[in-house]
């Protein structure tokens, strides 16, 4: 069962609610109450299941068996990461871990559809959330809006589905063609693009506005503070864990850092379940580009907006960090009541401090997080390290997540790396950190795309009214 952060007095609710719901009432998130640990056998037994059986048996430790049961979440993630979607799975590993430094391992995470680590969450909810309209014989409109990897991710899951139908909004300029495109040509049936004159703030707008419409009232919404999505990234750690301490010749029960490049705090955050489930991870550390608000939190107990910036690592060009309130919840010992005051401080005056909330300013470090930032300068150079230590090529966000991961290594605890993007969607970047003939040629599958995707865009104003009539038109 999930409980409010801001509500002390409402009643928990099960998972296929927040599934469907994804905010809880009055802004607030679902939480879940308990995790079941797991075991150090269980762990062992863990090591040599494929993904698909792992997936099952961590989400029904994670939300319970109320809403899927054991053999249902293993098919959700048997068509989820199975070989159509993940064509290079060897061994029934998805998220493979290699070695780069003798300190340091990569997990990479965007083996998927459309090749970002939101696939690894998006393809299991999309089906999931479809289990459940089913039950409740409806369907579901999803409006969202992107500037990344979310729109594309969403889109390939939403296809997969009968019940679900997508109105993805995205700014006219400042998407590379490459992401555009990677929408584009998901345009079909139940996907519709719809490019907005104007930048990605107006988009998001023109969402919540249409969102606090009453006429309105049902649409779903695709953003990562949907519990599910959390719940779906938790795996992955396992599976990462058990994959380095073999490769490492460890036994189970050592600990390692994990080092995660982070915007809105999701992927962090099931870091930290993970850890409460009892993986031995023994610190977290928060990577924040020249966006630092997310390092300046762990460090220094402020949680301040200062606006962001763009950066070479733009998936993490963020000015607040959604899922932090979960977190923070935690911190205010389960108490919806003072998390709320915090989260109302913060989003009144645009900063709250932890001293003022009757916690510690380093709490988070006590809490076993790590925080820290990379500048553009440290990634480019990182990307040549990497490549010269073991032909791996990491794209800018992993790299920022390296960088700071050596600032932070300590006590010889090797630190595992999520890796979030393929290099081939920053092909700006590559060249300037790589000789071109050390960068990967693009796949086939991504091979001319900014032709193929080109079309598939409905071009609308920045104009709430013109969204809506064309959502308005669907529903005939
Ligand atoms: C979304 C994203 C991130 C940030 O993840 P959060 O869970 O929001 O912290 C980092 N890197 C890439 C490539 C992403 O797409």
């Amino acid at each position: 069962m999930l409980v409010s952060t801001r509500n002390p007095n409402l009643e928990p609710v099960p998972y296929e609610k927040a599934l469907i719901d994804g905010m809880a009432p009055d802004r607030a998130l679902y939480v879940p109450t308990d995790l079941t640990p797991v075991t150090h056998d269980e762990l062992e037994w863990l090591g040599k299941q494929h993904y698909a059986n792992q997936f099952a048996f961590i989400q029904s430790h994670l939300v319970g068996n109320e809403t899927f049961s054991l053999g249902q979440f293993f098919e959700i993630a048997e068509e989820s990461y199975g070989e159509q979607n993940f064509p290079y799975a060897v061994d029934g590993i998805v998220t493979p871990v290699r070695p780069v430094f003798d300190w340091l391992s990569v997990q990479d995470l965007s083996g998927g559809p459309t090749a970002a680590f939101k696939d690894m969450a998006l393809q299991p909810v999309a089906r999931e959330m479809d289990i459940v309209l089913g039950r409740q014989d409806r369907s579901l409109t999803l409006l969202g809006a992107t500037s990344g990897d979310t729109g594309s991710a969403a889109e390939a899951a939403v296809q997969a589905s009968r019940r679900l139908q997508i109105f993805m909004l995205s700014p006219r300029i400042g998407m590379s063609a490459f992401q555009k495109a990677q929408m584009g040509v998901l345009t079909g049936e139940n996907v519709s693009n719809l490019s907005v004159k104007g930048n990605f703030d107006d988009c998001q707008d023109i969402v919540k506005d249409i969102m606090k419409d009453p006429e309105f009232s049902d649409l779903g919404a695709v953003n990562s503070i949907n519990f599910g999505r959390i719940a779906a990234q938790v795996t992955y750690y396992f599976s990462g864990y058990l994959q380095m301490i073999e490769q490492r010749g460890m036994e189970i029960g050592m600990p390692i850092d994990v080092s995660v490049p982070s915007g809105n705090f999701g992927n962090a955050l099931a870091a930290h379940y993970a850890r409460r489930m009892g993986l031995p991870i023994r610190k977290i550390i928060v990577a924040s580009n020249e966006n630092k608000i997310l390092a300046r939190l762990v460090n220094k107990g402020v949680y301040q907006q200062t606006g962001s910036t763009p950066t070479s690592s733009p998936s993490m060009d963020i000015d607040k960090a959604s899922n932090l309130e979960r977190l923070i919840f935690e911190l205010l010992d389960n108490d919806a009541d003072r998390t709320r005051s915090f989260m109302e401080a913060f989003e009144s005056e645009g900063r709250a401090a932890f001293v003022d909330h009757g916690l510690k300013a380093d709490a988070l470090k006590r809490h076993g997080f790590k925080g820290g930032s990379s500048t553009h300068a440290e990634r480019i150079k990182m990307i040549g390290l990497a490549y010269s230590a073991s032909g791996e090529v990491v794209d800018p966000h992993t790299a920022d997540a390296i960088v700071v991961a050596a600032k932070k290594y300590s006590s010889h605890v090797p630190i595992l790396v999520m890796s979030t993007a393929k290099p081939v969607k920053f092909e700006d970047t590559m060249k300037e950190a790589l000789e071109a003939e050390h960068i990967p040629p693009r796949e086939k599958r991504f091979m001319d795309i900014e032709k193929r995707g080109s079309g598939g865009f409905v071009k609308v104003p920045n104009s709430v009214d013109a969204v809506k009539a064309i959502i308005r038109a669907s529903r005939k």
